[in-house]
């Protein structure tokens, strides 16, 4: 299975996807770090393949 992730820009703590499609936006969970990630920050390719493979992300 891929695996994507979102890496902030501020702090490069690394987000799973399905964490960030769950909230949509979410703030940064890097200590000290106040950035808000999008899921829509994605790259394009990276949501179409997560959205079309969404049951595999599930727990
Ligand atoms: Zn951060």
């Amino acid at each position: 299975m891929k695996i994507i992730t979102h890496e902030c820009p501020e702090c490069r703590t690394v987000v799973a996807a399905n964490e960030l499609e769950d909230n949509r936006v979410m703030k940064c969970p890097g200590k000290y770090c106040e950035t808000v990630l999008r899921f829509e920050e994605l790259p394009e390719e990276d949501r179409e393949f997560f959205l079309e493979n969404r049951d595999q992300y599930r727990l």
